[in-house]
């Protein structure tokens, strides 16, 4: 149990618009409970336009961590003082911390991807043939990350094409465009589109096309169990949601504010136990 709120209670947010439905204040009131660290978490709606006049705010009030989320996410990178080499590719921050009176910027979406494969599916991507549909920004995060896990090849298959071309430069040279008739050929496809969430009865790609051995993550979490993951898993295919990767880079920010290991299991159960 944490101890009772006090003059001593940290604190730490996220920031987002619209961000009252997150997830995130769950996943880590959760870890701080399990710990007893006396931290609390909550959700701060801050409008388009106002993430410079947040991160001020950070600094002038002595909060210790803060998620960043849509529409922010690009913003916040130009408005720290220092940026990881993983936010500085992408552009993009969804987790500031502290360093002495510095605010730093980094991206742990990419890493909680691998992180989820590696340690919750038994899923290596090194030297696998991935597909990534979505070149918007969780698909740039997962294509760099893809790619600095040893992925052989990362083909993006994106609905605008120039968007594709700029997301696959992420995988260097092994980052190259394709189209859906490229699917045929994949070990692992990434759905990164918001195509399945929230009630859309709609499909990213067709699953009939894969491999039998082919892997489908869809990063939507919610639901739970996508239109695409139902097809996938009637079809005898391994599917894989969107949960793992929003707890892993969700603990990987955590370690970056308390410099304490997170608890992955129960956060895992508390974001189980929240999307349905
Ligand atoms: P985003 O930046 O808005 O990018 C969305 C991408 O999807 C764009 O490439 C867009 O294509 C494409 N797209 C949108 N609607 C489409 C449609 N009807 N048909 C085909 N393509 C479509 O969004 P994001 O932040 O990357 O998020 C994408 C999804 O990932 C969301 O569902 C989000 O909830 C999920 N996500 C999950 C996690 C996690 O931890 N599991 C983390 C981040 C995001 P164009 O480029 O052509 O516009």
């Amino acid at each position: 149990m944490s101890p009772p709120i006090s003059g001593q209670t940290r604190l730490a947010g996220v920031i987002g618009w619209p961000v009252r439905h997150s997830v995130s204040p769950t996943l880590h009131n959760a870890a701080f409970t399990s710990l007893g660290l006396d931290w609390v978490y909550v959700a701060m709606p801050v409008p388009p336009g106002s993430a410079g006049a947040a991160l001020a705010g950070m600094a002038a009030l002595g909060i210790d961590g803060l998620s960043v989320t849509m529409p922010h996410k690009d913003a916040v990178a130009a408005c720290v003082d220092r940026l990881t080499g993983d936010a500085t590719a992408l552009g993009a921050v969804n987790c500031v911390y502290r360093d002495d009176d510095q605010l730093v910027g980094d991206n742990t979406d990419g890493g909680g991807f691998v992180a989820s494969l590696r340690r919750d599916e038994d899923l290596d991507p090194s030297g696998m043939h991935c597909a990534v549909v979505g070149a918007g920004g969780a698909a740039r995060a997962v294509i760099r990350a893809l790619a600095v896990a040893g992925a052989e090849r990362v083909t993006v298959v994106n609905r605008r094409e120039e968007r594709a071309r700029t997301a696959a430069a992420l995988a260097g040279e092994r980052g190259r465009i394709g189209t859906e008739d490229d699917l045929d050929r994949v070990d692992l496809v990434v759905n990164a589109t918001p195509v399945g969430m929230g009630g859309d009865s709609g499909m990213p790609f067709d699953p009939g096309v894969l491999h039998d051995w082919a892997v489908v993550v869809d990063l939507v979490y919610h639901p739970r169990v996508t239109p695409l993951l139902a097809e996938v898993a009637e079809s005898g295919r391994r599917g894989v949601g969107g949960l793992g990767m929003l707890v892993h880079q969700a603990a990987r920010a955590f370690e970056r504010w308390t410099g304490v290991a997170a608890p992955i299991e129960v956060m895992t159960a508390a974001g189980r136990e929240a999307v349905s």
